[in-house]
């Protein structure tokens, strides 16, 4: 009883609340109902009609009121998971510490979790003030103090078509305010991660971060390296997905967060010609993003990484170290390095592994290892991949398109495409040569008319006129 009233206390105090949320109807949130998923609709008609309260909650509030069609539909409820799971036919509970549940509609999952009180004195935390525990049910009031952000703590009742609004989220949400809930450093120190979220928040709704919220986070930003892995990577991942990642990255290394995250980042983006590569390479994740399709985590962490294993390659290969292993080297160093900040998934290392090290081979394809490349599940990635080298000029755009076209062929024209390269290929021309205006015959050292030395030809330091000058 007592802890009951303390931790209404500190709630009261960290939210510095007014004595009741506001209630707002749909002329002042202006949500439209159409947008919101049936099945979210239905979880909270079946919990209401049993008596219960029942809200849609968090991002999809949000994103219903600024007129952005969420992601997904989670519901809030003063119902506990074990009476919320027999009201539905395909329901599990789901987590060990905070139990929720799943309620299944086809494709579509509802995450239906019971109110949650906020962390009180007393709770268990790391030594940094980082929340181990957080498993307590709690009042509708408790769980809208323990959220992070103002405009992540609303609810919204399909069915009075009505907002609450405990934190005057609302207006922050309008104003493009992102301010968090309670004291900035202690919510930080409870958990880190909503650092990142506040650069996320910020970059996704063109907000800004209210002074007070945004003060500690340059001071606190190291206590990141405490976060367990796999949460760090999945709000990385969101970060970079937002469909405004440079913004997001950006931010992020303005706050020193990229330092815990991404360590070579900063490298990259202090040099124009690496940042630039990121840029172009983030803005087609966007780009895809807005388009509603998948982003391929290994196929981002590639791009963000690469330049630097781009150098490491060049410098090696410079010093006498044969192609493809200066690569494996260069991409085994860089990930490493990588590895000590934020641990990366095994199987997104692999997909960044292939995607780099078949960069070499497409500058110097014989016609064994086209076939087998061709037949390898990363390949139409890694040709994506040399597609944005050619746009960032590092490989001959020809080159790069004879690629792309093979990928995009079936069985029958790839043959077609491959005999005509090996009939160049006899004849001393190279992959691609045919459609190159621009590629000039010139003796070559080697064996010649690899696909890779038509990109060694057309490369800047083999080019006359030399593209961008860089030391290829
Ligand atoms: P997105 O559009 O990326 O899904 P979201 O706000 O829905 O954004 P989720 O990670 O799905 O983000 O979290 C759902 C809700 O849970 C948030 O809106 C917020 O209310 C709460 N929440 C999530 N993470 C935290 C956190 N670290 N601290 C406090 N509350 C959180
Ligand atoms: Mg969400």
């Amino acid at each position: 009883m007592l802890q009951q009233t303390i931790r209404h206390l500190v709630t009261r105090l960290f939210a510095g609340q007014p004595s009741g949320p506001l209630r707002l109807s749909h002329s002042q949130h202006g949500i439209d109902r159409r947008l919101v998923s049936r099945h979210a609709i239905k979880v909270c008609e079946v919990l209401q009609q049993q008596g219960y309260d029942a809200y849609v909650v968090g991002g999809a509030v949000r994103d219903l009121i600024i007129g952005l069609a969420p992601k997904d539909f989670d519901v809030a409820t003063n119902a506990t998971p074990a009476q919320i799971r027999p009201l539905f036919r395909r329901a599990r509970i789901i987590g060990r510490r905070f139990q929720l549940v799943h309620v299944v509609f086809g494709q579509e999952i509802i995450e239906t979790s019971t109110f949650r009180a906020p962390s009180a004195t007393g709770q268990p935390t790391d030594e940094h003030g980082r929340i181990l525990r957080d498993n307590e049910f709690g009042t509708h009031e408790e769980d809208a103090a323990r959220r992070d952000f103002t405009i992540n703590a609303l609810y919204y009742d399909p069915l009075k078509e009505e907002v609450i609004d405990f934190h005057h989220g609302v207006a922050d949400l309008k104003n493009r305010v992102v301010r968090i809930i309670g004291d900035p450093e202690t919510r930080y120190r409870e958990d880190p991660v909503r650092m990142l979220r506040a650069m996320r928040f910020k970059a996704k709704l063109g907000a800004r971060i209210d002074p007070a919220t945004e003060a500690p986070i340059t001071r606190l930003a190291p206590l990141i390296a405490h976060v367990p892995a796999s949460r760090l990577f999945d709000e990385t991942l969101k970060l970079l997905s937002c469909g405004h990642a440079m913004d997001c990255l950006r931010e992020l290394q303005r706050a020193g967060l990229t330092r815990n995250l991404i360590p070579i980042i900063e490298q990259v983006l202090a040099e124009d010609r690496d940042a630039a590569f990121v840029e172009m390479a983030l803005s087609r994740t966007d780009a895809r993003v807005r388009a509603g399709k998948a982003v391929s985590p290994g196929f981002l962490f590639a791009a963000l990484l690469w330049r630097p294993v781009h150098r490491r390659w060049q410098e090696q290969v410079a010093h006498g170290v044969q192609r493809n292993e200066a690569l494996i080297n260069a991409a085994d160093a860089v990930m490493e390095e990588q590895l000590q900040a934020l641990a990366i998934q095994r199987r997104h290392q692999a997909d960044m592994r292939d995607i780099w090290l078949m960069q070499a081979r497409f500058e110097r394809a014989t016609l064994r290892t086209i076939w087998r490349m061709v037949e390898q599940p990363r390949f139409r990635a890694a040709v994506d991949f040399l597609q944005l080298r050619a746009e960032a000029r590092e490989v001959d755009s020809v080159l790069a398109q004879w690629w792309m076209d093979l990928a995009n062929s079936s069985h029958e024209q790839r043959t077609q495409m491959i005999e005509a390269w090996q009939a160049g290929h006899a004849g001393g021309r190279k992959a691609g040569s045919g459609t190159s205006a621009r590629r000039r015959r010139r003796p070559s050292r080697r064996k010649a008319g690899t696909a890779a030395q038509a990109a060694e030809d057309a490369s800047p330091a083999h080019a006359s006129g030399a593209r961008d000058g860089s030391p290829h």
